[in-house]
């Protein structure tokens, strides 16, 4: 009796989970006009989104923002990656930049949409204290000079709590709280979760759809398999672990972002 009764509650968790799917693929676009036009004031569609994913090493781009670049590329959004350092902690940066390359055209970025800075106050060291007001203006001066309207970054723990992801969070939130972003762009940081959420796969996603959030991007089996493909290219990583991480993380599936809260634009500060 207690097999047939666990037996039942899987199966309608898992139909569950199909029915967040079909309604995610409607409201997806939905959530992206009501993110833009709140910040622009003028009807959006996923054509219109210039959007920037900020991202501190090669590999970040497909182990924690996958379901969102795949997501906004079947929008046919313009989807651009800037990554602060060519991951040169164990001196393989040229190796690691070309993985990356490789990557980002499995996800839909083409090469001429990546930016790699190569910076020596910004190494891939997560003892290294990345200079905020140094990654603020990298960050803004890109955002300026490509007319972005979407900012993608991490949150304040960084998904993997990586100082160098934490770091980019404290810029893009010093950018906003100081009013140097353009008008019309939006602010989002990926959302990080416990442990035990971030280990269940997709079994995650309805805890994510429930839970308040201002973006929510998920990929059926199709873009999970475009998600490990593009893990794969950075063969460099590959150890053990990495599996483990691709078979169970829900970053693999799915995404959610919150708005970073902006303050009044164009400040002075004396
Ligand atoms: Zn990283």
């Amino acid at each position: 009796m207690s097999v047939y009764l666990v037996f039942v509650i899987v199966f309608l968790y898992l139909v569950w989970i199909k029915c967040i799917y079909y309604q995610h693929r409607r409201t997806l676009a939905k959530s992206l006009k009501r993110i833009m036009d709140v910040v622009s004031g003028r009807e959006t569609d996923g054509a219109d989104v210039r959007a920037l994913i900020v991202t501190a090493h090669p590999d970040d781009e497909c182990m924690f923002f996958a379901p969102t670049i795949i997501r906004l590329v079947e929008l046919n959004a313009s989807v651009h990656l800037l990554c602060l350092s060519e991951g040169n902690y164990y001196s393989q940066g040229a190796h690691r930049k070309q993985e990356l390359l490789n990557s980002c055209a499995v996800l839909g970025i083409p090469a001429s949409r990546i930016t790699i800075v190569d910076h020596k106050k910004l190494p891939d060291d997560p003892k290294a204290e990345w200079s905020v007001s140094l990654i603020s203006s990298v960050i803004v001066k890109h955002v300026r000079g490509h007319s972005f309207n979407m900012v993608l970054t991490f949150d304040g723990r960084g998904v993997s709590g990586h100082a160098n992801h934490t770091a980019i969070h404290k810029a893009v939130s010093h950018l906003a709280s100081t009013g140097q972003v353009p008008h019309d762009c939006c602010l989002l940081s990926l959302v990080t979760v416990g442990l035990f959420r971030k280990y269940v796969s997709l079994l995650d996603l309805p805890l994510s759809w429930l839970l308040t959030s201002s973006l929510c991007c998920a990929v059926t089996s199709q873009g999970y398999r475009q998600a490990k493909a593009a893990m794969l290219c950075h063969r460099s990583q590959l150890l053990w672990f990495r599996y483990l991480y691709i078979t169970f993380s829900r970053y693999m599936f799915i995404n959610t972002f919150r708005m970073i809260p902006q303050g009044p634009k164009n400040l002075k500060i004396y």
